[in-house]
C-alpha cells in the first residue's frame, strides 16, 4: 500500500469511528471496534487522540455481564463551535452552535439597507464578531462560518450569483468573509441551509430523503438525500418556487409567469388577506390576527396552503421524498397551512395510496437556516475524506 492510501485509510477509520461515537455513544472501546469493524488496537489509538483533543471524554465504567466493566466514552459536543448566519431581506440572524449543531447563543440584526453590498458586508462582519465573542474557550475553537443567502449560489466558488430580493449579482461572499476572518467559510442558498438544519437537528432527523420548503417573500426549497444536499449541475436544484403551475398565469419576479411563488408565498397570502379586508397589513399584524382566529386571515392562509399543496403534489410526483418539511415565515401558519397542504396532496395525487411521503412543519422555526449554515462547517469537519 502507498503512503497516501494509508493516510486515507486512517482518515476513513477516524471519521467512521467519530460518527459512531456521536450517534451511538456512550460506548466502550470494544463496542466501538465491533460497531465499526476497525480492529481494537486501532480504535484504542483513535480514542487516545480524541481524549487528547478533548473531542471525547471518559465517563466511567458501564455495565458488564462478565469480568471488569469497560470504560465508557462519550462525544464532547462542547469541544468546538460553529457560526451560522442567515441573510434575510430585512436583517441578519446568527447562531453559535456546538458540535451537535445545538445553538448556544443567538443574535439578530435588523437592517433595511442590505441591497448595498458594502453595508451588508459591514453588518455581517459586526454580527460575526459578536458571535465569535460569545464562543466559550474550547480545544478545537471555532470550526468555521456558514452563511445562507436567499438566492442562487455557486457553492463551490462561494459566489452569490443572483439574489433578486437583495438585488445582489455575482457577489464573491466567501472570499470577502475569508479575507477578514481566519476560518473556513461556506456560502449556500438559504433553503439548502434550512434543509440541512432540519435534517441535522429538526423534523428531518429520521428521514432518509427530504424536501424543505422555505416559504416567505418568495419560495425556495432544499433537497437532502441521505446526508447530502442535492445542488444540481448549476446550483439550481430546489428552485421549486419557479415551477410553473399556471401556463398563462400572473407575472413573477423571475421574469416568467405562473410560478408557484406567485400563488403560494407569504406575499401572496398577505395579498389575499388585503383583498378580503381592503386593508394592507404587515406580516406581524397578519400572523397576530391569524393566531386570534380572524376568519379572513384563516381563509387567506387556507387558500395559500392549497396552492402550496399543488406545488408539493408536483414535488412528490417528481422526487417522492420521505418527508416534506414546511419552513420559514409562512410556516407560522401552523396547522391551518399544514391541513390545507395535506388535503390537496391527498386528493390530487393518483399515487396517494402508495407514495408514503409525509408533510410536517419544521421543528427549528426561524433558526433552521442559521443552524443549517453552521452545520455546513460541522459537516465539513466530520465528513469522510474525499477519495477523488
Ligand atoms: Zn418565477
Amino acid at each position: 500500500m502507498r503512503t497516501g492510501d494509508q493516510t486515507l485509510v486512517k482518515e476513513w477509520n477516524q471519521a467512521i469511528a467519530l460518527d459512531l461515537l456521536r450517534s451511538r455513544g456512550p460506548v466502550s472501546r470494544a463496542e466501538l471496534a465491533q460497531l465499526s469493524g476497525i480492529n481494537k488496537a486501532t480504535v484504542s489509538n483513535i480514542v487516545e487522540e480524541w481524549l487528547a483533543l478533548g473531542l471525547a471524554e471518559e465517563i466511567g465504567p458501564g455495565p458488564s455481564s462478565v469480568g471488569r466493566p469497560p470504560m465508557l466514552i462519550r462525544f464532547n459536543p462542547r469541544a468546538g463551535f460553529a457560526v451560522g448566519i442567515e441573510i434575510e431581506v430585512d436583517g441578519l440572524r446568527g447562531v453559535l452552535t456546538d458540535l451537535d449543531g445545538q445553538p448556544v447563543y443567538r443574535e439578530q440584526v435588523a437592517a433595511a439597507d442590505l441591497a448595498d453590498v458594502a453595508r451588508a458586508v459591514a453588518r455581517l462582519h459586526d454580527l460575526i464578531a459578536a458571535l465569535l465573542r460569545a464562543a466559550p474557550q474550547a480545544p478545537l475553537g471555532v470550526l468555521g462560518i456558514g452563511i445562507g443567502v436567499p438566492g442562487l449560489v455557486n457553492f463551490d466558488a462561494g459566489v452569490v450569483q443572483n439574489a433578486p430580493n437583495l438585488h445582489w449579482r455575482d457577489v464573491p461572499l466567501r472570499d470577502i468573509v475569508t479575507g477578514a476572518w481566519p476560518y473556513a467559510v461556506y456560502v449556500d442558498n438559504e433553503a439548502n441551509a434550512g434543509a440541512l438544519g432540519e435534517k441535522w437537528l429538526g423534523a428531518g432527523m429520521d428521514a432518509d430523503s427530504l424536501v424543505y420548503i422555505s416559504a416567505s417573500t418568495g419560495i425556495g426549497a432544499g433537497i437532502v438525500l441521505g446526508r447530502d444536499l442535492v445542488r444540481g449541475a448549476g446550483g439550481l436544484a430546489g428552485e421549486f418556487g419557479h415551477m410553473v403551475i399556471d401556463v398563462n398565469g400572473e407575472a413573477c419576479s423571475c421574469g416568467g409567469r405562473g410560478c408557484l411563488e406567485v400563488y403560494a408565498s407569504l406575499t401572496s397570502c398577505l395579498r389575499r388577506y388585503q383583498a378580503r379586508r381592503g386593508e394592507r397589513v404587515d406580516a406581524d399584524t397578519y400572523f397576530a390576527r391569524l393566531a386570534a382566529g380572524d376568519a379572513d386571515a384563516v381563509a387567506a392562509m387556507r387558500e395559500t396552503g392549497e396552492y402550496l399543496g399543488i406545488g408539493i403534489t408536483n414535488i412528490v410526483h417528481g422526487l417522492n421524498p420521505e418527508r416534506v418539511i414546511l419552513g420559514n415565515r409562512l410556516a407560522d401558519g401552523g396547522d391551518v397551512l399544514l391541513a390545507a397542504v395535506e388535503r390537496v396532496l391527498m386528493t390530487r395525487s393518483f399515487a396517494q395510496p402508495y407514495f408514503r411521503t409525509t408533510v410536517s412543519l419544521g421543528r427549528l422555526g426561524r433558526d433552521a437556516c442559521a443552524i443549517g449554515a453552521a452545520s455546513l462547517a460541522l459537516q465539513a469537519y466530520f465528513a469522510l475524506p474525499r477519495t477523488e
